[in-house]
């Protein structure tokens, strides 16, 4: 009995050890926190625990017995199959794995990322498989994130223009980012497991040394700033320091050679700015954006005499001069106010009272941002400019008042020029008069003037010819001369010139006698003229007489004095030429005036009618051709008139005209030179005429240079030997020269520029020394002034 008992004792103890193990099991399964499914070697599910549950969203019972495929998604469930298919036909154990992981789908059919540790329970034949599940979603998120922060962390120390390194307490390198500084071309990895300062040229080592050991040891932060030597060229690196973890230092070094090359460049620059701010000639001064000023130059301190302590700030405001200061103080302030420009002209006062204007501007200075930083601006010191102005605004002033003083001058003297005018008319009206009283002047000159007309009959007898004769005027006229006044023997010669005379020919000198009533006989020196009529015929006879009587018995008394008589005989007949001229010119010449006036009056009524101008224009020209004519008479006469030539010297006639002339010579204080050749041969000459010739040039020189001042009159003579064998006499004056056009003009009759000349004086030279056979003409000096020359044959 007892070996049945014995069995049934075990079986029991062995079913109370199975239902123990069984509880312990399941407590085992209820309290796992991991999902434990057991599934048999077909799949299908046998044990569900409580986490499994919670993890799928099934109660154990909907689940047991389905295929444990149904917590797979659709992907893993043929591999399933497939793995556990051949595990079953051939034992491989590919099924069977700790930590898998695999994709299990939830009841709602989500998904979820699961570790799966699959093990096999046997039992005999039979097999079961066992499960453990781990939701691991939460797991692969944090991995995620994290995966996702280290490459962000990445991308930001790969942006980063520094070098990270990560250093334990011995300064050894952990890690490190290169960021942007992987340009430099460090070989990175190698610095692993080296020592930071070792990897720096000594000098910089030993500064990283020590800085790492004071980040060791205090546990604070600290920067430095290291020069190092790289491809040969100099870079900068600023390096902090920082404490990391227990004994561990991280390290940022960062590239600054440019930053610290644009600072110093900058800094340059500025002390080069300042250094010119001081050579400048204006006045600079800069002043933060709020108009504080923080600079001036020398110049400026010496412009506006302060101080640099009172020029900074807002100082430089309270010395500028009282009537500006309130103006200045507000434009400046509205220009910083308003960030504008400031521009103003205003004075200083200076301390010791001098006033200086200043031309002061200003501009806005800006950062590279747009900024504004501050103002920058000049003063220059206008004193002198103000001052020139106001100097020229008061000579403008009197030039003002001046010219009205000559506008009123002029004024008047315009009033003066307009009574001047008047008068002058007056005056001409008075000549015209005087024209018609000729013939009475006539009466009172001394000469004997007598009128035939063409027939010869006596028309006009002067008082000289009255007082010559003791006839009078009425006893004479209209009778012919040879009835009483001519000797019966001389009747046919002066017949014979009258005939000639009539026909137009002229004799212009004879002489003969006349009887006075009382029967004495007087010689008398006759020249004559002629005057005709519209047709050109002899109209008049003038015939102009010297009673020679008395010369001539002189001549004869004294062979002596012969010479001396003729001389006076022929300036004498030069002089009744000369009436005579004047007489027979009066007719054209007035003619011209009337037809001139006539047509001067026609052109200001407005009557432009050419025929009727034209007609009397001819009419001018006629008459100044009669004019002309009788001038080329009257040069015939003096060229073709009876001369006496003798044999002098030209140096002995040039002193007896300076003779003559040396009255007026000094009286006009003229200066007098002579460069005399001596042994000239002599020349053969009309003593008389040769010096009226050099009279004439010599009053003509003096004339010329009355206009000059008193020290410049010079008056030259020179006489030389021409190569042609001629004596040249040459009279060099200093004056106002000859006329700029057409210089030759001045030997032309009647031209004159003077109030009282004749001008005939040049052409009448001219015909007397183109009569000896010689020429005269005039050159204008280089300097000033004119030079007549003559020649005369030897
Ligand atoms: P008149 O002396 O009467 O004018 P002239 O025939 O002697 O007549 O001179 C004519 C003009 O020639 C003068 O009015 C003058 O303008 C000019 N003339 C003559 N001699 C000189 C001279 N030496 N210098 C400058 N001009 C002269």
């Amino acid at each position: 009995m007892t070996k049945p008992l014995a069995a049934l004792t075990d079986i029991v103890r062995a079913q109370e050890a199975l239902r123990e193990s069984e509880g312990r099991l399941r407590a085992i399964l209820n309290a796992a926190i991991d999902a434990i499914i057991i599934i048999d070697e077909h799949g299908a599910i046998e044990t569900f625990n409580p986490a499994a549950e919670k993890m799928f969203g099934y109660v154990a019972r909907e689940i047991v017995g389905e295929n444990i495929k149904q917590l797979m998604p659709a992907p893993y469930r043929d591999e399933h199959d497939h793995y556990l298919r051949h595990y079953l036909a051939t034992g491989e154990r590919k099924i069977i794995g700790i930590g898998r992981e695999v994709v299990g789908q939830r009841k709602d059919s989500t998904t979820f990322p699961m570790e799966l540790t699959v093990s096999e329970v046997k039992l005999g034949q039979k097999r079961w498989f066992t499960g453990i599940i781990r939701d691991i979603s939460e797991r692969k998120r944090e991995k995620n994130r994290y995966l996702q922060k280290t490459s962000e962390m990445q991308a930001i120390f790969e942006a980063f223009p520094d070098l990270f390194f990560r250093l334990d307490s011995d300064g050894t390198i952990l890690d490190y980012h290169s960021g942007q500084m992987s340009r430099l071309q460090f070989p990175m990895e190698k610095l692993i497991g080296k020592k930071l300062p070792d990897i720096f040229p000594p000098k910089a080592g030993q500064q990283y040394q020590k800085a790492i050991t004071h980040v060791v040891q205090t546990g604070t932060p600290i920067g430095i700033e290291s020069h190092v030597e790289l491809d040969q060229r100099g870079i900068i690196f600023e390096a902090r320091l920082v404490p990391y973890l227990k004994k561990q230092v991280i390290v940022i070094v960062r590239d600054i050679t440019e930053r610290k090359q644009a600072e110093e460049s900058l800094h340059n620059s500025e002390l080069r700015y300042q250094a010119l701010a001081e050579l400048l000639p204006v006045g600079i001064f800069r002043c933060d954006a709020t108009g504080r000023f923080i600079y001036t130059n020398e110049r400026w301190l010496e412009i506006t005499n302060l101080t640099p302590d009172k020029a900074l700030g807002h100082g430089w405001l309270t010395s500028i001069h009282p009537d500006d200061r309130s103006r200045i103080s507000e434009l400046w302030s509205k220009s910083i106010l308003n960030r504008l420009a400031f521009k103003a002209e205003f004075r200083f006062r200076h301390e010791d009272g001098i006033v200086a204007w200043v031309f002061g501007q200003a501009v806005v200075e800006c950062d590279s941002s747009g900024e504004v930083t501050g103002y920058i601006g000049t003063i220059t010191d206008i004193t002198d400019r103000i001052k020139a102005d106001e100097a020229l605004r008061k000579a403008h002033l009197e030039l003002e008042m001046r010219v009205e003083e000559r506008t009123a001058d002029l004024r008047a003297t315009n009033r003066w020029l307009r009574q001047m005018v008047t008068e002058r008319k007056q005056a001409e009206n008075a000549l015209r008069e005087e024209r018609n009283f000729i013939s009475a002047i006539l009466e009172t000159a001394g000469a004997l003037v007598v009128v035939y007309d063409a027939s010869g009959n006596i028309i006009r007898f002067n008082r000289g010819c009255q007082e010559t004769t003791g006839y009078t005027f009425e006893e004479v006229k209209d009778s012919q001369p040879w009835t009483r006044l001519v000797l019966p023997e001389e009747t046919a010669e002066v017949r014979a010139v009258f005939d000639e005379l009539a026909r137009g020919a002229l004799r212009n000198e004879h002489e003969h006698h006349w009887r006075r009533r009382d029967g004495e006989n007087r010689l008398v020196a006759w020249s004559n003229t002629v005057i005709r009529d519209e047709n050109n015929a002899v109209k008049y006879i003038i015939s102009t007489g010297i009673d020679i009587t008395d010369r001539r018995k002189a001549e004869e008394e004294s062979r002596q004095h012969q010479a001396e008589l003729v001389h006076v005989s022929r300036l004498s007949t030069m002089g009744e030429m000369a009436t005579g001229l004047a007489h027979e010119l009066n007719q054209p010449l007035a003619a011209i005036v009337s037809y001139t006036q006539g047509c001067v009056r026609r052109i200001s009524a407005g009557n432009n009618n050419p025929r009727e101008l034209l007609d009397a224009m001819q009419q001018v020209t006629k008459q100044a051709q009669r004019a002309g004519e009788i001038i080329r008479r009257m040069r015939n006469f003096v060229s073709k008139g009876e001369t006496q030539r003798v044999s002098v010297h030209v140096n002995d006639i040039l002193r007896e005209v300076l003779g003559i002339a040396k009255f007026e010579i000094r009286k006009q204080n003229v200066h007098l030179r002579a460069q005399l050749a001596e042994q000239l041969p002599p020349v053969q000459v009309d003593l008389i005429q040769v010096e009226q010739v050099l009279l004439n040039l010599v009053r003509n020189a003096v004339e010329a240079m009355n206009s000059v001042d008193q020290n410049a009159r010079e008056l030259t003579f020179e006489t030389s030997l021409t190569s042609d064998g001629m004596v040249e006499v040459a009279i060099r004056d200093s004056g106002e020269g000859l006329p700029m056009e057409n210089p030759d003009k001045v030997f032309d009759p009647f031209f004159t520029t003077k109030s009282t000349g004749m001008g005939m004086g040049l052409a009448i030279s001219k015909s007397l020394i183109e009569a000896h056979g010689g020429r005269l003409w005039a050159t204008r000096n280089p300097s000033r002034g004119t030079t007549f020359h003559f020649t005369l044959p030897t």
